[in-house]
């Protein structure tokens, strides 16, 4: 849930999401749609996809039981090595070393040396802390984001300036991605219904889509078709993209397929970030 986030943003649904599946084998035996549901407005859906596939994998061939070791963990649906590694030694007290973004620029500049793909994980397990890995990883994960950081590194406050081969001189390497800029339309179409705030109309994306599939939305339009001015406007970024909404009171052209939602089911469907946040300014949700 904290992938490219803050806490303060992602707390309410963390509560939500325990309080709905408070054990891997509820977890399990929820429908997608109703993990999507709660997962609704957190991005990065197929993570979702994937605690939902690992759940069933738990329950159906661990009994209910976390695998405690890194290669067990790796074997489930969406861990990759660096979760794997990361649980094992937290969770678990396994001796066995993390790399992430933050951890290869502790790496390099520490070492002075250009590291790449295996050699950075050589070099972490090298220092790697075998009594206590678990924090180990944690302080190599936090001394990057917060006193190594990519732009200025506090090298005077720093508790490892000592063994530092470069003291900053490999920073500026770094840049960040310039943001994309994007305009986009969206349909509301409200009307009322048998509920008690009326009636949307959503459309769901494609099951194979490769961002937020199965998810539903606002029917999106090619501009604003000509009318006076929109009903409002929104700022919304995605990863490295800055989009301008534009929300117009309109119709849904016939030939799009989609369906009419009772407002008070809202909280029920599965809605991207976006339309969640559409349906909010608009006071339907
Ligand atoms: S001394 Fe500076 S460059 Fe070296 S690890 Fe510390 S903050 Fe990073």
């Amino acid at each position: 849930m904290l992938q490219q986030t803050r806490v303060a943003a992602v707390i309410e649904h963390y509560r939500e999401f325990l309080r709905r599946f408070p054990t891997v084998e509820k977890l399990a035996s929820a429908r997608e749609a109703s993990v999507l549901a709660v997962w609704s407005g957190l991005g990065y859906y197929r993570r979702a996809r994937m605690l939902h596939a690992a759940a069933k994998v738990i329950v159906r061939e661990h009994g209910g039981a976390f695998p405690a070791t890194a290669q067990g963990l790796l074997a489930l649906p969406g861990i990759g090595r660096y979760t794997s590694a990361a649980i094992a030694s937290i969770a678990f007290g396994e001796p066995i070393a993390v790399v992430d973004g933050n951890v290869e620029r502790v790496l390099r500049r520490v070492s002075g040396k250009r590291l790449a793909g295996e050699e950075l994980w050589t070099a972490a397990t090298h220092l790697l802390d075998a009594e206590r890995p678990g924090d180990f990883n944690q302080a190599m994960m936090e001394l990057g984001a917060v006193v190594c950081t990519p732009r200025a590194p506090a090298c005077l406050t720093c508790p490892v300036v000592d063994l530092c081969a470069t003291r900053g001189e490999l920073s500026g390497t770094a840049k960040a991605l310039p943001q994309k800029k994007r305009e986009i339309h969206y349909a509301l179409n409200h009307r009322n219904g048998d509920g008690d705030n009326g009636e949307v109309f959503l459309v769901q994306r494609a099951r194979d889509a490769s961002l937020m599939a199965g998810m539903w939305e606002l029917p999106e339009l090619p501009s604003g078709n000509g009318a006076a001015s929109p009903l409002f406007t929104l700022r919304h970024s995605i990863t490295v993209t800055d989009y301008t909404v534009r929300v117009w009171r309109k119709a849904t052209p016939s030939c799009v397929k989609g369906k009419w939602i009772q407002a008070n089911r809202l909280r029920q469907v599965a809605l991207t970030g976006l339309a969640r946040k559409i349906l909010r300014k608009a006071e339907v949700l």
